[in-house]
């Protein structure tokens, strides 16, 4: 069965002191106020996960990502993140490919894929991102578009592996922007994206394959497209910052 999250991607925002506060009143309104199935994920900056992950011990409702990772296992990359030394501080899960990675970063579906495999290989649980700029979705191509991202950024995946991926569709025109894609917009591509899937890899993973939406969701908009039949929650950028905001987004699941 397909899992409901809802992750917040502190992008490069809180100091450590802001980030453990936002933190721990995020795990007490959760805590006291879900009561559902499904789990948040807050997604800090590298240099916060240690401090956040032990603010959650034994902690099931809430886990902890990265934002990103090297490729590399270890070695003379100055500057870069092991997978290795993420799961030492306790994180489980890294997001990927992430638009503003993409654009301001030059990461391509082929390393995309190499990442993947890294955090795979870690035990970690990716969160493989993607979506349309604007000028495509105006083309009209944009299915097109976003199938082609996982087919190249994940369909050279054994189908176990793959089936341990969770998929984060964010149309780049609705980050950060306030324009969020329509429940019918979201779902169109969802289901696009789950049939494509399913060409690839069969039903049954199709079914059982997370994808969350991402692009201005907020607590007045969350319910309505959580209620999508194939949507399965959210990444979550600007009202994540917010304790109040981001846990009623988490209570929409
Ligand atoms: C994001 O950065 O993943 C995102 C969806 O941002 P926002 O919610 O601010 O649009």
């Amino acid at each position: 069965m397909r899992k409901k999250i809802v992750a917040g991607n502190w992008k490069m925002n809180k100091d450590l002191e802001a980030g453990l506060s936002l933190a721990s009143e995020v795990i007490n309104m959760v805590a006291d106020e879900y009561h559902g199935t499904g789990i948040a994920i807050l997604c800090t900056p590298f240099v916060h996960l240690h401090s956040v992950s032990k603010l959650l011990a034994g902690n099931t409702k809430v886990a902890l990502a990265a934002q990103n990772c090297s490729q590399y296992q270890s070695g003379a990359y100055t500057g870069e993140i092991s997978v290795e030394m993420i799961k030492s501080v306790g994180a489980t899960w890294v997001v990927l490919g992430h638009s503003e990675r993409r654009e301001y970063f030059n990461e391509t579906d082929a390393l995309l894929l190499e990442k993947t495999k890294t955090v795979l290989g870690a035990g970690l649980n990716p969160i493989f991102c993607c979506g349309e700029p604007l000028a495509i979705r105006e083309g009209g191509e944009y299915l097109n578009y976003v199938k082609d991202q996982l087919t190249h950024g994940l369909f050279a995946l054994s189908a176990e592996d793959f089936s341990k991926i969770v998929i984060a569709y964010e149309p780049i025109w609705a980050i950060g922007t306030g324009l969020t894609a329509s429940p019918e917009q979201a779902q169109e591509m969802h289901a696009a994206l789950r049939t494509h899937i399913a060409a690839h890899y069969g039903a049954e993973i199709a079914e059982n394959t997370s994808i969350l939406y991402g692009g201005s969701v907020k607590a007045s908009n969350a319910k309505e497209l959580f209620s999508c039949p194939d949507v399965d929650g959210g990444l979550v950028g600007g009202a994540s910052l917010q304790s109040r905001e981001f846990t009623e987004i988490v209570k929409a699941i």
